[in-house]
């Protein structure tokens, strides 16, 4: 066994349930009245989201995504077109029927709406590939008995994207997603647990176009081998309209799930009769990518809690710095500076000095700044970190250490 490997096995043999985690720290909520499947994020966990979906946002600018927004219900005839009615029911919602007009479905994907914006106006070579990203919601009508914490919910909020582009631009995107897909995964510090190729399995649930299922499979099988990844191939698990890359994480149990993905799509576009003009004039298809580099956000974060055991990276943390003053005067000020310069503090007054630095332990922040009279006649700050390294330092240094300390990897230090 390689040393990685077995680094690895420790760190999951460590690893604890995120839903019993979650509870302690006061990162999402479950709520019978809200429903099974449906959790609220409670302040710090919406801080810890906030901080990744910005970073996301930011490294797909940065890979020349552009963003939209789009509502998370459409007519139920989008659904027919798109193919997820009469494929994907089973695993939708029942439709709403408003008075006279057509029912409306709570979206199972955000793909047909992503084709609307390829189709709100003509399209040209020049600009493909198009690269389209949201995080928004769509809905699985899973069974109660399946649903746990963040890993399997109803409302799912995902880190979606698709590239309309050329047929001979495919092979280039899919590995273009792979690249983004693994600056994030490095970002967000945790590894795949394995690549999988998912291909088509039988019966209805699968659109029957064989030629067109053995060009996507080909692309896809390609770009994996391009990109030097080992991986395995699974009959049965593919979207119902293409074969897909699936990125799997393994959870504090050993159970696989699918995260990240890329598939490859013939299908879609056809149905919703996408075209652009080409060089010569002539009026073409475009392929369409499907890819998500960071899956949904619920089930992002139940891995991020359980492999990070909480004590998320600085950057993300909920709360960055913990400002621990002896005496109400000293810690207002330097709590304020590191306000204003973006860092998420939190200021804690009540209690010993010691049950405040053991409570911000428990809590996992990064960074404790202990104020005492000390301090505040040197005009210092005494700064832990989560390692149990303690330094005394002029608090213009303090605050230039935090800042880099707690900005998102691709972006500058804040002062
Ligand atoms: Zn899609």
């Amino acid at each position: 066994m390689c040393p990685r490997r077995a680094l690895r096995t420790v760190k999951e043999s460590v690893m604890q349930d995120h839903r019993k985690l979650g509870r302690e720290l006061e990162l999402f909520h479950s709520d019978p009245l809200v429903g099974a499947g449906l959790p609220i994020w409670l302040p710090r966990g919406a801080a810890a989201r906030r901080a990744v979906e910005e970073y996301l946002l930011d490294l797909e600018r940065r890979h020349g995504y552009q963003h939209v927004y789009s509502p998370p219900l459409a007519k139920a005839e989008m659904y027919y077109r798109s193919g997820h009615l009469p494929h994907y029911a089973d695993d939708m919602f029942p439709p709403m029927v408003l008075g006279d007009d057509d029912a409306f479905v709570l979206r199972p994907s955000l793909c047909p709406h992503h084709a609307a914006v390829f189709a709100a106006r003509g399209r040209s070579y020049r600009e493909l590939p198009l690269r389209i990203g949201e995080i928004g919601g769509q809905y699985r009508a899973e069974r109660s008995g399946v649903l746990g914490g963040l890993s399997r919910v109803r409302a799912i909020s995902l880190n979606d994207g698709h590239v309309f582009c050329a047929e001979d631009q495919v092979e280039a995107e899919i590995l273009a997603a792979l690249r983004v897909m693994r600056e994030a995964h490095a970002a967000l510090g945790f590894q795949p647990a394995s690549w999988r190729l998912s291909l088509r399995g039988e019966g209805p649930k699968y659109v029957d176009d064989p030629p067109m299922w053995a060009r996507a499979t080909a692309v896809l099988r390609g770009a994996l081998e391009a990109a030097g990844v080992a991986y395995v191939e699974a009959e049965g698990e593919a979207a119902f309209y293409g074969p897909k890359i699936d990125i799997q994480l393994r959870d504090y149990a050993g159970r696989e799930s699918t995260l990240a993905t890329v598939q490859v799509d013939y299908f879609m576009p056809a149905r919703f009769d996408l075209s652009y003009v080409d060089v010569d004039g002539s009026r073409r298809r475009p392929v369409m990518v499907h890819r998500s580099a960071a899956g949904s956000m619920e089930r992002l974060f139940a891995h991020l809690i359980e492999v990070h055991d909480g004590a998320f990276p600085a950057w993300f943390a909920p709360v960055q710095v913990e400002v621990l003053p002896v005496g109400e005067a000293s810690g207002r000020a330097f709590a304020d500076e590191c306000r204003a310069i973006g860092i998420r503090v939190r200021d804690s007054y009540s209690g010993s000095l010691a049950a405040r630095i053991r409570e911000a332990s428990l809590r996992r922040v990064p960074f404790v700044a202990v104020l005492g009279a000390n301090e505040l006649a040197s005009g210092s700050v005494s700064l832990r970190s989560r390692d149990g390294s303690v330094s005394s330092l002029p608090v213009a240094s303090a605050l230039a250490l935090l800042s880099a300390a707690c900005s998102s990897p691709q972006r500058p230090a804040r002062r």
